[in-house]
């Protein structure tokens, strides 16, 4: 026999008041579906559901659903919804009440948090080999291997020569972006879902050698392609340094200016979402949700 989930409007209510989500307004149109970058990796996180679940106030069902923790907090469902609905939001909310009622060990939660990071490694190390031009598929040993294998930081000590030899278009990026009036407090890394070494991704690295015109050191590095465009960084920043936008630009003059084939940013994409399914696998085991 079928169990039907009972929906309960007060529950959705609360959900609703905690968040400000605005999920009655949802028009059921597919964007955040369509644009989820997990869900066009691997087709096993759905946003709009999880708004429907919400505004139904299935919450028991939702504090114990998988993709809560799929999700890789790029913000990028609540941009493209036409309607102001933050699913990202209600998936913060909820993974917030998952640890506030015990339903998950702490210890547990620490260790999803260093596989997180861990993932980040193996977005570098791909980046890396994209970049080195290798034509790659990835396999379960070389994700094991590059999750456990560090990225070393540059040994190369920046010369006063070094600094400052950025193309035109390069510093005028930087001036535009309004990179001089950085205090380096590091409000944006603090907020930045994918800092977790500063080997691997650190906002205020970026922000500080654009600001120093290393425009080699930092266009050919693959650090500029894992940023997640998630704008947190933006809205952390007191000088109104519009973080993300510096990073996409850089990306941009990565192309122009021949450091990478104009190609690149669709193959490192297609190359980054290889990436998920095993991620995902390994969210699975740690949770001890059943396998797909
Ligand atoms: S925030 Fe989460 S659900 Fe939303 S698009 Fe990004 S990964 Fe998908
Ligand atoms: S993008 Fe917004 S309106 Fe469209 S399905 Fe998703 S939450 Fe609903
Ligand atoms: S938050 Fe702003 S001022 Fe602080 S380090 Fe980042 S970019 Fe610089
Ligand atoms: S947009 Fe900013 S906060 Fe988000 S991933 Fe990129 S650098 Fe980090």
């Amino acid at each position: 026999m079928t169990a039907y989930l009972t929906p309960n409007p007060k529950l959705g209510r609360a959900i609703e008041a905690a968040v400000h989500a605005e999920g009655n307004l949802c028009w059921t149109c597919n964007s955040c579906l369509t644009e989820c970058p997990v869900n066009i990796a691997t087709n096993r996180m759905q946003p709009l559901k999880i708004v429907r679940m919400a505004t139904l106030g299935l919450l028991d069902e939702l504090l114990r659903l998988p993709e809560i923790w799929y999700c890789i907090t790029c913000n990028r469902c609540s941009y493209v919804c036409p309607m102001s609905v933050k699913p990202a939001a209600i998936i913060r909310y909820l993974r917030q009440e998952v640890a506030r009622h015990k339903l998950v060990a702490y210890a547990t939660i620490t260790r999803y948090r260093e596989l997180f990071s861990r993932f980040q490694r193996t977005r570098w190390h791909m980046a890396q080999h994209c970049l080195n031009g290798f034509d790659l598929s990835l396999n379960a040993a070389l994700w094991h291997q590059w999750l456990e294998t560090p990225v070393q930081p540059s040994a190369d000590k920046i010369a006063s020569e070094d600094l400052f030899r950025g193309s035109k278009a390069f510093r005028k990026a930087a001036a535009d972006n309004s990179l001089r009036a950085c205090l380096t407090c590091c409000e944006c890394a603090s907020a930045c879902p994918i800092f977790c070494e500063r080997s691997v991704f650190d906002p205020v690295w970026i922000f500080r050698m654009a600001n120093w015109g290393l425009a080699d050191e930092l266009l050919d590095s693959p650090s500029i392609w894992l940023c997640i465009a998630c704008q947190r960084c933006t809205d952390a920043c007191s000088q109104q340094i519009k973080g993300h936008h510096m990073i996409r630009r850089l990306q941009e003059l990565a192309v122009e200016e021949g450091f990478v084939g104009r190609d690149f940013p669709s193959c490192w994409k297609k190359a980054d979402y290889t990436l998920y399914p095993f991620v995902l696998e390994e969210i699975d085991a740690l949770f001890g949700f059943p396998a797909c």
